[in-house]
């Protein structure tokens, strides 16, 4: 790796007069009215001024300090981190594409139109729903949105009720998004396999229920294969079961959420389908519902009517708009541009290859790390630090010396139910030879835990920057850079 130990700021290394671009001499006169009364600034007081290598070795040398899915394994549990084919940013970055005004009327983007409808449709196909919307811009938006239709159509009833149910293996933001919407989250316990308990289930379901937020496979990884039981326990009191299908990677091509009586269901079209991810988005988050439902979906409504398609924004019982316009279009471009490119084939080998991965890693590891649930997962792997913990090093001491390796770390501390957990997700990206590095290096790592604890405590010794200070990072960031001299 590159020695980066002190790169400048691009102000730091500015000197006046350099410039990364030379204009030729003006050959015609020169009109200095041409935009009088236009407020014009010559000049941009501290503007860096540098050469055009400075400029561009800068640049270089910062994306080198920061880890990427392009440049190596990045196995996030829970995140889908995956490598994206290019061929869909291509398409997404086509000048039709781009420069197409949301504000066009919708006669001059009929074609924008129907590649949302035709993605819709096959989003349905995919998933085994029966209505959807494009319109929320990320999973926990998703959530929200598909919280609010159980809450709007609960209120057309008359009551919206009170709680709604969330196992303790499931995604973080799944109560945050229902208490956001004005219910109450009860927390329902997994059991020894790490799902969820249907008798505890049984109990806590009654008609004060709106809905159970179900993330299937959980955050264990772990299938929840009483689903359809548990779907008929949450209906029989008038309850819908939401599913959290941010991890579509697991079943994509081989089983469908609609087909296991699921009645809302989000996607992450920014991790199954294709979209880089992280750093804050832009992302997609599509809600797709059974027909019960679909009154209640934002306008506007892509119609279809003799191949023309129109927006229809009467729609009485609608929760409005979610998102300005129509969501992410050019994230669904690259959505539909990947299942297009891998067709049902290819998606099912998404789902075969995620899981295949992700058993090779857990029994590969398996005996060297803390595994709490032995239950099968499917596309990720929950291991703890508790061997190592015998040593003193903890799950964040691992982490931070895998980064040493060239490797990012998995994600820490997460699922609450594993106490030091490491929740590891090689998504189907990643070949035979690159989750060996991994297992390698991870087996390294708890030798070294045992030889030299210290070793992983001061970790990491050749990034950019060593072990941060986390508390003082969060409790006082400094996000300004302020010139001293
Ligand atoms: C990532 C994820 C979410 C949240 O998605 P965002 O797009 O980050 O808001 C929700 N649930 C699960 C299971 C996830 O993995």
């Amino acid at each position: 790796m590159i020695n980066l130990i002190r790169e400048p700021l691009i102000f730091e290394i500015s000197s006046p007069g350099k410039s990364a671009v030379r204009l030729p001499e003006l050959d015609v006169p020169e009109k200095k009215d041409l935009l009088s009364g236009v407020p014009l600034r010559d000049d941009i007081e501290g503007f860096p001024e540098v050469s055009e290598t400075e400029l561009t070795r800068h640049f270089v040398r910062l994306s080198q300090m920061n880890y990427c899915v392009d440049f190596g394994f990045y196995p996030l549990g829970s995140c889908t981190m995956k490598y994206n084919p290019k061929i869909n940013e291509k398409v997404a970055a086509m000048p039709a594409f781009t420069m197409g005004h949301p504000l066009l009327p919708e006669d001059l983007v009929q074609g924008n139109l129907e590649l949302m409808k035709f993605l819709e449709k096959l989003l349905l196909e995919i998933t085994g729903m029966e209505a959807i919307t494009l319109q929320p811009a990320a999973g926990a938006h998703g959530e929200l949105t598909g919280m609010m239709l159980i809450r709007a159509y609960h209120t057309a009833q008359g009551n919206p009720r009170k709680y709604v149910l969330i196992p303790d293996s499931a995604h973080g933001t799944n109560p945050s998004s229902a208490h956001l919407c004005g219910y109450i989250v009860k927390e329902i316990k997994s059991n020894e396999r790490g799902t969820v308990s249907v008798e505890d289930l049984e109990k806590e379901m009654t008609e004060e229920v709106a809905a159970l937020m179900l993330t299937n496979p959980n955050t264990l990884g772990v299938f929840e294969s009483d689903i359809c039981q548990i779907a008929d326990i949450v209906h029989a009191k008038g309850g819908f079961l939401y599913m959290d299908g941010a991890n579509l990677n697991a079943m994509v091509g081989v089983a469908r959420p609609g087909d296991m009586k699921v009645d809302v269901l989000h996607l992450n079209l920014h991790k199954t389908f294709s979209t880089p991810h992280g750093g804050g988005g832009p992302g997609s988050g599509p809600v797709a519902v059974k027909k019960i439902l679909e009154p209640f979906l934002p306008v506007p409504v892509i119609e279809e009517k003799d191949g023309r398609f129109h927006l229809n924004y009467n729609r009485p019982l609608s929760i409005g708009r979610v998102k300005s316009f129509y969501g992410q279009f050019l994230v669904m471009l690259k959505a539909l541009a990947y299942i297009l490119t891998l067709g049902p084939q290819g998606l099912r080998e998404v789902a075969e290859v995620a899981v295949l991965n992700s058993n090779y890693i857990r029994k590969s590891l398996e005996g060297i790390y803390h595994l709490k649930y032995e239950t099968p997962t499917l596309h990720e792997c929950v291991f703890s630090d508790k061997f190592q913990k015998e040593y003193g090093v903890s799950n964040l001491d691992i982490s931070k010396r895998l980064l040493d390796y060239g490797l990012h770390p998995p994600t820490m501390s997460f699922p609450l139910i594993v106490h030091g957990a490491l929740m590891i997700e090689p998504t189907e990206t990643e070949s035979k030879r690159d989750l060996d590095l991994f297992i390698e290096a991870m087996k390294a790592i708890a030798e070294e835990a045992r030889e030299k604890p210290e070793l992983l405590k001061t970790a990491p010794h050749v990034t950019y920057v060593r072990r941060l200070d986390e508390v003082q990072a969060a409790r006082n960031p400094v996000l300004r850079w302020e010139k001293t001299s």
